[in-house]
């Protein structure tokens, strides 16, 4: 047991980690290739399956390395069609994955941390404080786990068309294994999703913001709610390190050139926090030059929360300020809020080990 817990698992590596392991073993390069698409074409785990490697090197394989995924423990479903998983990680812990079924697109939220540090007043799972980052398998393997429960891999159907980092955790604080499954989504040898079907929903790590442009500029998603710093140092306490106009001017680093999908901005609609026409007003500036959409989230509730949302007759009037003044505006219809799976309000099941601050590898204090 503790020899098999040692190995390598191959589902913590991209493309590149995988080539170089490879080739430092001796093999050609294009065997990770043909492992990569076993298992994310395929759907095959079993080393013994991968019939076009040779003896030897599924030996070398099965000695050396494993193929470890997470456990579906439960699912329930909403009326609504919206499926959310729990999903085991280890002994102790547990996180939320959940599928949201639309007629022309299908969306998988999945979970980067469990439990999250940030705080956020409005968010559950905030309150249940922070275990510890997931590693990169634990994560793809949430799209690996839901890709095999919707048949993906027996009738090559996508079901799953759209990922979004939008569960449990702040992907930007977990960079590096974030920035592992960004690549496996979008590698041809991975799932092969296109840059802009992938969404990474950030409450505004700005160093994060500026790596991942770097590294694999996929949809970017802010998490606003604020358009003074004011009131978001007191519902998104990140802010005092990366207050809004840095943070707006990371967005527009992210797109400065033409071809750059524009930012979505989240904003959920608080009832006489941040819902007035002129916090809309100042909404509509504060975006001035930046290439975003805005996606308006009534708030969803859950147990302990002393906040409620926004009228339905006040978002449609905040929305028409920024709509007036040329920005695209959605609100965002609240999916399996019957089983708990809405924005916000994904908890899964875990002891939380610190609720402050957490130290990250971008540099936050
Ligand atoms: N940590 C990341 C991703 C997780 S949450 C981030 O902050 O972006 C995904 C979105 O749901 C975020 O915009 C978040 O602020 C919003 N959200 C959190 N709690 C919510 C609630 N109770 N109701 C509605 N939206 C909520």
């Amino acid at each position: 047991m503790i020899e098999e817990q040692k190995k390598l698992n191959l589902i913590d590596f991209d493309r590149n980690a995988l080539e170089s392991y490879f080739v430092d073993a001796g093999e050609k390069s294009f065997r990770a290739h043909q492992v990569l698409k076993w298992i994310y074409h395929r759907g095959v785990i079993d080393v013994e399956l991968m019939t076009n490697l040779s003896n030897d090197l599924r030996s070398f394989l099965k000695d050396k390395t494993s193929i470890k995924l997470p456990q579906i423990i439960s699912e329930k479903r909403s009326e609504d069609g919206t499926k959310k998983w729990l999903i085991g990680i280890d002994d102790e812990n547990s996180i939320e994955t959940v599928f949201i079924p639309e007629n022309d697109r299908g969306t998988l939220c999945i979970s980067t941390q469990v439990g999250c540090a940030l705080d956020c007043k409005f968010c559950s799972t905030a309150k249940q404080g922070f275990n510890r980052n997931l590693t990169t398998s634990e994560i793809i393997g949430q799209v690996w786990l839901a890709n095999e429960v919707l048949g993906y891999f027996k009738n090559e159907k996508r079901i799953i068309t759209n990922i979004v980092f939008m569960g449990m955790g702040e992907p930007l604080l977990n960079y590096d294994n974030v920035i592992k499954t960004i690549n496996l989504l979008t590698d041809d040898y991975g799932f092969g999703l296109s840059k802009r079907r992938v969404t990474v929903s950030t409450s505004g790590i700005v160093p994060g913001i500026d790596r991942l442009k770097e590294d694999n500029k996929v949809s970017l998603a802010i998490s606003l709610h604020a358009s003074n710093d004011e009131l978001r140092d007191s519902i998104v306490p990140i802010n005092r390190s990366y207050p809004i106009n840095e943070l707006l001017a990371s967005c527009k680093r992210y797109t400065e050139s033409k071809e750059d999908e524009p930012i979505t901005i989240e904003y959920v609609m608080l009832k006489d926090i941040n819902d007035s026409l002129k916090d809309a007003h100042n909404l509509v500036k504060c975006l001035h030059g930046i290439p975003s959409k805005v996606n308006l989230i009534p708030f969803n509730k859950f147990p302990g929360t002393y906040f409620s949302s926004s009228e339905i007759d006040t978002i449609n009037a905040f929305r028409n300020v920024l709509i007036k003044s040329g920005i695209f505006t959605i609100t965002r219809k609240t999916r399996g809020d019957d089983i708990d799976a809405a924005c916000g309000q994904l908890v899964g099941n875990f002891v939380a080990k610190s609720t402050r601050h957490q130290k990250n590898s971008v540099g936050l204090n």
